[in-house]
């Protein structure tokens, strides 16, 4: 029999454990606080559980490793990239980055991608498997001791697409929330998508306060189609009709990102466009010129082409801001790294 992974129970879960494991079901509080709250990477170092319930519960279940294996600290910024090593050798990467308001985490939720979208590194190699949420979970924990403060808010903005791993970012969206570990508000976390409509709807039946971010990219179907394959299955209006429904639900502003590409998608002409499609949207867009990837070949936008291009979307009801640059100097964009790793 497979063994559970520890971190990727529910509370709920945990307590069945438990009692499977022939002990009080209390004692779920005292493994939960292991797992959570102090983050142990293994089922010996629960020193107040005797020895016995130790050794029925590694039997029954093991704690999945997301281990440190590389750091970058940023000159410029101080913002911190990690490749982390999970149980299997598979590598991810999570980044902290410092705002006044705190420490963002940047979590990968994917080993690899199968989105497929044209500028992004995290794609190249396709999709190896899903992440559980205890390795979500792992990679805050890993950081956080790492540095010694807390983490007060996440983006799932890293290697993968959270939509096409629900169940399991669901799990964990619900464990990093719980009071008696993590205890991160909903509303300190948001999720990136490239657009899986699905998702949206399943996400919006769960009617939690966190952020949705929308990769947008692009104001009409032919360049989307030409930059995100996902775009075929999925078209922009059906896209921006999960959006209004998500928001009807969850009265929540929706993120639109757009990664500035230079004659791509930041004509005037395009800015328009997009303003038309999202008024009378409750929304905000984060322009980003793009990274360049060396095996992509889209360039940056001009900068004055981006206040251009901020200047039409404002005259036209929709506010937009460049997203800030952090960790330019040690490849912090997702995928950069891994991609780094499996070429060396
Ligand atoms: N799969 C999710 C989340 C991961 S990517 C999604 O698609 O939203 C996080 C963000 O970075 C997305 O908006 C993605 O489109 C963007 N991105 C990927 N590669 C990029 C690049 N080279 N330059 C700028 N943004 C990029």
């Amino acid at each position: 029999m497979e063994k559970v992974d520890l971190r990727s129970l529910t509370y709920t879960q945990l307590e069945e454990l438990v009692i499977r494991a022939g002990e009080k079901k209390f004692r779920a509080s005292q493994v939960f606080s292991w797992l959570h709250e102090k983050g142990v990477s293994s089922i010996e170092e629960m020193t107040n559980l005797s020895k016995a319930f130790r050794e029925t519960l590694s039997q029954l279940a093991t704690i999945a490793r997301v281990d440190i294996m590389e750091k970058y600290v940023s000159k410029k910024d101080g913002t911190v990239k990690y490749l982390m090593r999970l149980t299997d050798g598979e590598c991810i990467e999570t980044v902290v980055m410092q705002y006044h308001h705190g420490l963002t985490i940047c979590i990968s939720s994917q080993v690899g991608c199968r989105m497929g979208c044209r500028f992004c590194a995290s794609t190249l190699g396709g999709k190896k498997r899903d992440l559980l949420a205890g390795e979500m979970l792992g990679q805050i924990l890993s950081a956080q001791a790492d540095i010694g403060k807390r983490i007060s808010n996440i983006v799932m903005m890293g290697i993968g697409e959270p939509l096409d791993n629900f169940d399991n970012v669901r799990t964990f969206l619900e464990l990093v929330n719980d009071e008696r570990g993590l205890n991160i508000g909903y509303r300190h976390i948001s999720l990136s998508t490239c657009g899986l409509v699905h998702g949206i709807a399943k996400l919006a039946e769960m009617n939690i306060p966190i952020t949705l971010s929308i990769s947008l990219h692009a104001p009409n179907d032919a360049i989307r189609t030409g930059m995100m394959p996902v775009n075929k299955a999925h078209n922009i209006e059906t896209l921006l009709k999960a959006c209004r429904d998500y928001q009807r639900v969850t009265g929540r502003r929706i993120s639109f990102e757009y990664a500035m590409c230079d004659g791509v998608n930041d004509s005037a002409e395009n800015a328009l466009e997009l303003a038309k499609r999202l008024s009378g949207m409750l929304c905000h867009v984060n322009l980003i010129p793009v990274n360049n990837v060396k095996e992509r070949n889209y360039r940056k936008s001009k900068k004055e082409t981006i206040e251009k291009f901020i200047e039409i979307l404002a005259k036209n009801g929709i506010t937009a801001t460049v997203r800030r640059e952090l960790g330019s100097d040690i490849s912090a964009s997702c995928g950069q790294l891994r991609q780094k790793t499996l070429e060396a």
